[in-house]
């Protein structure tokens, strides 16, 4: 098969577009042949080294296609999405429901070969079959972005009706999810992004309130917004760079949760601030089986719909890495292996 792999850590140049063995079958599993392939900022940090993987390395966690080959009883041709989240199926987390709690866990394209491929093999358990209507660039720009928003949305931070919740970075993955999330369940969204175009979009998604967050002080345009209360719930991901004004947000007994740390890890909290205004720190990890599930009912009816941004050919995965890491993007970049 055609796939994209890496040889050594580093720059997008790093990735090979070029001949590799095909995957071979194991038991409950199936193949899949790709016919796309989101890309996610896991990928940038798989690529630069973050965690040292197995070489050569195939990334990709956002695969839709056909199943080719299967000895699990899944029919050939079923066009299908796949979760990413792989864990054992065994352990006490697993059998609790809770598999992205499992010791074992992995996503797809880490730890393990992806989907920047023309084939890729994946557990029985993570395919998840397509209606009709539902097309390959859009299925497969759904299934990380839509489960992290979700298990920080639904589970950790238990929305209600009437919340309002702010999200950071409109135009990312995680952000553009969680404005239909979190207006879905009716709350007021107040949403960030640094261009007027961004903001526009956040709004089309469900967004009332835009910040431009170059332009203007976060937290004093949240405050005005709600009434100089803050807002209840905080959707976190960019790390060092937002995270004191994003504590400056958050109303007396608030929720932060914070899913990821792209421009930085390091991040300090006045322990006074925690607990005289009584804020709770929330920690959330990619999502269950049980949640993409329940999430992808509401993609297929219409009332979730992944943002798409740019559709690059698969061998032109270097350029399309390059736009992610520019974040002129409004939601999902999408690799799509020649026909
Ligand atoms: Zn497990």
């Amino acid at each position: 098969m055609k796939a994209v792999r890496f040889h050594q850590h580093g720059g997008p140049d790093v990735l090979r577009y070029e001949e590799a063995p095909d995957p071979p079958m194991a038991p409950n599993q199936v193949l899949v042949r790709v016919r796309a392939c989101a890309l996610n900022h896991l990928d940038l940090w798989n690529r630069r080294g973050v965690v040292r993987l197995a070489m050569p390395h195939i990334s990709g966690a956002d695969v839709a296609g056909e199943v080719v080959e299967s000895e699990s009883g899944v029919p050939v041709g079923t066009r299908v999405m796949v979760q990413p989240g792989l864990s054992c199926g065994r352990c006490r987390a697993c059998l609790a429901g809770q598999d992205n709690m499992c010791p074992h866990y992995d996503v797809l394209g880490s730890q393990s070969d992806g989907g920047y491929a023309e084939l890729v093999r994946v557990p029985v358990q993570n395919v998840i079959p397509l209606p009709d209507a539902i097309g390959f660039v859009e299925a497969a720009a759904f299934p990380l972005t839509f489960v992290t928003a979700w298990h920080m949305l639904v589970t950790k931070a238990a929305i209600r009706p009437g919340e309002d919740v702010l999200v950071l970075g409109a135009g990312s993955g995680v952000g553009q999810a969680a404005i239909q999330i979190a207006w879905l369940h009716g709350a007021r969204v107040l949403a960030t992004a640094g261009t007027d175009e961004k903001l526009a979009r956040a709004r089309e998604l469900g967004a009332t309130e835009v910040i431009n967050h170059h332009a203007q002080d976060l937290p004093a345009e949240v405050r005005r917004a709600t009434d100089n209360r803050g807002v209840d719930v905080v959707i976190e991901h960019v790390g060092t760079a937002t995270w004191q004004r994003s504590l400056k947000c958050l109303a007396r007994g608030g929720r932060l949760v914070t899913c990821g740390a792209t421009t930085g890890h390091q991040a300090e909290i006045d322990l006074r601030f925690l607990f005289s205004r009584q804020y709770s720190l929330i920690g959330s990890y990619m999502g269950t089986k049980a949640e993409l599930l329940r999430a992808a009912q509401f993609f297929f009816s219409g009332e979730l719909k992944p943002a798409v941004d740019r559709v690059f050919p698969l061998a032109e995965a270097a350029a399309a890495q390059s736009h992610l890491e520019e974040s002129r993007h409004f939601g999902k970049v999408v690799l799509q292996p020649a026909e």
